[in-house]
């Protein structure tokens, strides 16, 4: 149930699901998750997925999986289990055990068997071409097939033959006996059963039929009890025959179908097949390539669960569609990182300094200062900064000729060291092509945690300790594709969208686990690699800027 503060969700799904409670029509609701094993979740699955999981949680129901698996020619073991753990990390938890279409196939073919019997069903010997082109088109209605009228026995002893595998692939097809003139093409006698000599990742070699998806769907969710059965609008015209095929089979209670815009992001593939196109052409490393709109690739970015939750609810249900500011998302992610990510100071592209009276501090080789990992969450401990006399800043925190209102280091200037000193640049050092290599500069030693007598010093820029700071590869991303399609309107690969770091991060970032949030000072969000980060070689990826002027 909503927490007490959350406001009342009003989308028209919601409205239907109260009204049917308010009626009695239905008493306990029962949502489905359906993905079909054949790629990885994306961005797009996570409406449905949010849909789906958050609808029966409110409404205090249940919602299953469910592997609509009845392809098996696309179909991947690696796929299935890939899925469940998306949905675990998004943070929702399905009703039992998962479910398979492929559970339901005595079951399917038995109603397949009561459609012929009742005259519903007939076996279409004809060929694809023959019976491609007696579908007619959307000007031209459909012919019936020479074998529309044949006798129930007749249907019975073909189907019986399609199912031991003696006929061939193509040959034969189980057709529902609809309506050849109706204006909606799925309405004209649509295949209800195929032939594919394919082994199957659940049931192996025991079926050489498949069942289509527009019997599998309604049967599935009917034998499972679902109440309402929610899904993209692209499914609007399957809605006839998926509420024929039940009324036929007299089905009772039974699910209804309801559908909502998909979720496009501008900019962002929500398309498997383009998806896996990519990973099949090496464009990415993988399907968890973390510049992937797949659920896993997002995760390895480090976008984080509270965040697509969050972007899922704004954009909202509805059936008008459109598309969605891919700024929204990442103004979502960055929300949810605030109170989340811990603080350090990691230098991305190091300049050394000498801090040249870093002894009239008098601690030894090291002054041990100490910060808090979040600036609000004192739960969150504290970590130790080192500061020796040598030290890195950031190339970009220097600049010999420096531009108007520039706060940062030039020479002669005085910048404070974030959570350490003030100091002023005295000299700098150039190798031979003139590029800035090392600073000399000196500690205002009576600047620790107050401002310096007499003058402000306005910049703060960070810093880490060169000799006792950890190497990082700090990988950031940029979107996969140039804003500009080629002349064909096609996306073009982005060729920078992945640069390579070599930084140097404070000491305390080894330690973190894989997939911990940080926000790098003065830079960016960032998260530890979730397969590549250890404490001996630390790696972090870009999750997301600091800030962005967009408001939702
Ligand atoms: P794709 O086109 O990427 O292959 P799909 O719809 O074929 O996606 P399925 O595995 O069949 O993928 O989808 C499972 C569920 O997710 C379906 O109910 C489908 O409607 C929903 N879904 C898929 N894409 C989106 C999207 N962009 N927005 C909202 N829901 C989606
Ligand atoms: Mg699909």
């Amino acid at each position: 149930m909503s927490a007490v503060n959350e406001p009342v969700k009003n989308d028209f799904i919601r409205q239907i699901i109260r009204e049917d409670l308010a009626q009695e029509k239905v008493s306990n609701i029962v949502t489905r998750f359906p993905p079909e094993p054949n790629g990885y979740l994306h961005l797009g699955h996570v409406k449905a997925i949010c849909t789906n999981f958050s609808i029966a949680k409110e409404f205090g129901g249940e919602c299953n999986l469910r592997f609509d698996d009845t392809n098996p020619l696309k179909e991947d073991q690696e796929y299935i289990d890939s899925i469940k753990s998306d949905i675990h990390w998004l943070g929702f938890e399905w009703s039992g055990d998962p479910r398979y279409a492929s559970n339901y196939f005595d079951k399917l073919y038995a109603y397949a068997l009561q459609l012929i019997k009742q005259g519903d069903a007939y076996v279409d010997r004809q060929t694809p071409e023959q019976m491609k082109l007696g579908r007619g088109s959307f000007t031209e209605t459909g012919t019936d097939s020479p074998f529309r009228d044949s006798s129930v026995e007749a249907n019975l002893a073909w189907f019986e033959q399609m199912k031991n595998g003696e006929l061939a692939e193509g040959s034969a097809v189980l057709r529902a006996k609809i309506d050849m003139t109706s204006p909606n093409m799925v309405m004209r006698d649509p295949a209800l059963y195929r032939i594919m000599k394919q082994s199957h990742h659940q049931t192996g070699d025991t079926w050489c039929i498949y069942p289509m998806y527009d019997l599998a769907h309604p049967l599935s969710d009917a034998i499972e009890g679902v109440t309402h059965s929610l899904c993209t609008l692209e499914f609007e015209e399957h809605r006839p025959l998926y509420d024929w095929l039940l009324d036929k089979l007299s089905i009772a209670p039974r699910p209804y179908q309801y559908e909502f815009a998909r979720l496009n992001v501008e900019g962002l593939i929500t398309s498997k097949r383009q998806l896996k196109t990519l990973v099949d052409s090496s464009a990415v490393e993988g399907w968890d390539d973390p510049r992937m709109p797949t659920i896993s690739g997002m995760r390895r970015r480090g976008y984080t669960p509270e965040g697509l939750r969050d972007f899922c609810e704004r954009v909202g249900l509805n059936k008008a569609g459109g598309t969605v500011d891919p700024k929204l998302l990442d103004y979502c992610v960055r929300q949810s990182l605030e109170d989340k990510a811990l603080r350090a100071m990691v230098v991305l592209k190091p300049l050394k300094v000498t801090l040249s009276n870093f002894e009239a501090l008098d601690e030894g080789e090291v002054l041990t200062l100490t910060q808090p990992n979040h600036p609000n969450r004192p739960e969150l401990g504290e970590r130790e900064i080192p500061l020796t006399k040598t030290i890195y800043i950031d190339q970009a925190d220097f600049e010999l000729v420096p531009p108007p209102k520039y706060r940062r280091l030039t020479p002669g200037s005085e910048v404070r060291l974030r959570n350490a000193h003030v100091i002023r640049c005295d000299e700098h050092i150039l190798d031979p092509n003139g590029e800035v290599v090392e600073l000399i500069c000196s500690i205002d030693t009576d600047t620790l945690g107050k401002n310096p007598e007499g003058r402000k010093v306005k910049g703060v820029i960070h810093w880490v300790s060169a000799d006792l700071g950890v190497p990082v590869e700090v990988r950031v991303y940029e979107s996969l594709f140039l804003s500009e399609p080629d002349s064909e309107g096609e996306l073009v690969l982005n060729p920078d969208s992945l640069s390579v770091l070599e930084a140097v991060g404070e000491p305390s970032i080894k330690d973190a686990a894989p997939e911990t949030h940080y926000q790098f000072e003065r830079e960016a969000f960032f998260v530890s690699d979730q397969h590549d980060h250890r404490t001996d070689k630390p790696v972090f990826n870009r999750v997301i800027e600091l800030r962005d002027s967009y408001k939702p």
